[in-house]
């Protein structure tokens, strides 16, 4: 194929929509906002074990794009679409496409809607320069904080408190992420593992104007906790490429994000997206937006064969999510907490159920939880939870495949699984937690 396909973006999604075009098409070029090309987001809060150095992050480096024939534009923004005329208009000057592949995210985040949030001590951990200062500040200090619960806060304060005195504070009342995604019987053993560290400081419901950063401090209604770093994740990412697009009449779905077809076409021709500006189907059929790389990953490869001539289609997504650092661990699937199916009208049987991660006897034993909720009418796997010091990204993986599957609670009964005392309990809390559901059948 001679067309030129366009990428917009340089994130895990634009990455490999480029890759996958550049396997069908001679003329494939990168614009993206970003001087910094081929790594994802992932690694910042791992930056904080002091482990991971920046330089060792990257996933492909420029060379090995520019030797498949990838053109690179880099510090480069796209400011208008025009799909019509085929042609993109940039920071840089006009460029023009006969596909276009529009993988922005969900843009940069403004910065916290707090007084000092400009201080030299406050970082964002979005670019992979943020990467760089961070490692820097890191050499000196022993105290951080971090605005925000969501997914970044929760990923640092994890990864933070095993080497620092950190403070989380967040406007909301609870943990957004946990509240958002967990049912108390998951939820409750992470916020106490959390609140018993004796060098981590919780402060929830502190509102906006109480909060105040200065050089080394977050100052908290007048009264100063120390913090060399501020982590400022507040997570207000601003949706600039999302708006591009909109501007373009390019149609914008429920959630907010780009509407896309198995084929990540757009509503306009020889226009696709790809990544966490998507919106897509879950399995359910209901629109759902992802903020995970494997599915950013997944998109941008079929949208890049299918710009380029390649059908190829995305199944409905489930979207699996683990948050996991040393022996704090958990994470979702599907559908969750119990609520969320509730209010989309579906009536459901829950199963939980504990149990030890290893046999008995073994003196590393560990105790791990499951949460799965049915749909009641047909005894389907539509979302689970998980809790545990180990193995939770497997468990919530296999709970992925059986929502894909359709698998019931009888299937999940009945599972085969390996054991061995030293890596298995006698009965895994999958299968505890589904028979806990048939008994309530
Ligand atoms: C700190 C952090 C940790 C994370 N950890 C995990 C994790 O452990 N596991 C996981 O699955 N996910 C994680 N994520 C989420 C994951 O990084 C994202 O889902 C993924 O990067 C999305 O990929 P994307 O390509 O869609 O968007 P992005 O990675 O956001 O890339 C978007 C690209 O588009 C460019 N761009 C935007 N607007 C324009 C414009 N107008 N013109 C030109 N270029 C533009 C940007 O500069 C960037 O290059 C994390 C995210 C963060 C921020």
């Amino acid at each position: 194929m001679s067309e030129k396909v366009v990428v917009i973006g340089s994130g895990p999604a634009g990455i490999a929509s480029a890759l996958s075009a550049s396997e069908n098409s001679r003329e494939v070029e990168i614009v993206t906002a970003e001087s910094f090309m081929g790594y994802c987001r992932c690694f910042l809060p791992l930056l904080l074990t002091r482990e991971v150095n920046p330089r060792d992050a990257s996933i492909i480096d420029e060379k090995e794009l520019m030797k498949r024939g990838i053109a690179i534009r880099k510090n480069t923004v796209v400011e208008e679409i025009d799909p019509g005329g085929k042609v993109i208009e940039t920071s840089d000057g006009k460029i023009e496409f006969d596909r276009l592949i529009i993988c922005p995210g969900s843009g940069e985040p403004h910065p916290a809607k707090i007084k000092g949030s400009d201080k030299d001590n406050v970082i964002r951990l979005y670019r992979y320069e943020d990467g760089l200062r961070l490692a820097r500040m890191l050499k000196t200090a022993g105290s951080i904080a971090i605005i925000g619960s969501f997914f970044v806060g929760m990923e640092a304060l994890l990864i933070a408190m095993k080497k620092y005195r950190v403070t989380l504070v967040d406007t909301s009342k609870n943990f957004r992420l946990l509240n958002f995604f967990l049912d108390d019987y998951i939820r409750e053993p992470v916020i106490s593992e959390i609140t018993a560290q004796q060098n981590v400081e919780i402060r929830l419901g502190v509102s906006r104007d109480d909060m105040e950063i200065d050089d080394s401090f977050l100052i908290i209604n007048g009264e100063k906790i120390r913090a060399d770093i501020v982590i400022d994740a507040t997570e207000r990412y601003s949706g600039e490429g999302i708006k591009v697009a909109e501007n373009a009449g390019i149609e914008i779905g429920k959630t907010g994000g780009i509407k896309v077809n198995g084929k990540m076409e757009t509503s306009v021709e020889d226009v696709y997206s790809a990544g966490e500006c998507t919106e897509y189907v879950n399995f359910l059929g209901y629109p759902q937006r992802s903020v995970t790389e494997p599915v950013a990953v997944k998109e941008g490869r079929i949208a890049g064969y299918n710009a380029t001539g390649i059908n190829m289609e995305l199944e409905p997504l489930v979207i699996p999510n683990v948050i996991a650092y040393g022996n704090i661990q958990f994470g979702w699937t599907g559908i969750v907490p119990m609520g969320h199916a509730e209010s989309l009208g579906i009536k459901t049987i829950v199963g939980k159920g504990e149990g030890y991660g290893l046999a008995k006897y073994m003196p590393s034993n560990y105790k791990t939880r499951c949460l799965l909720i049915f749909d009641s009418s047909t005894m389907r796997l539509i979302g689970g939870e998980v809790y545990g010091e180990r193995d939770v990204k497997w468990r919530i993986d296999l709970l992925t495949m059986a929502i894909k599957k359709g698998l019931t609670a009888e299937d999940l009964v009945s599972l085969e699984l390996g054991f061995m005392p030293a890596v298995a309990g006698r009965k895994d809390p999958i299968v505890i937690s589904a028979e806990d559901a048939m008994n309530k059948m």
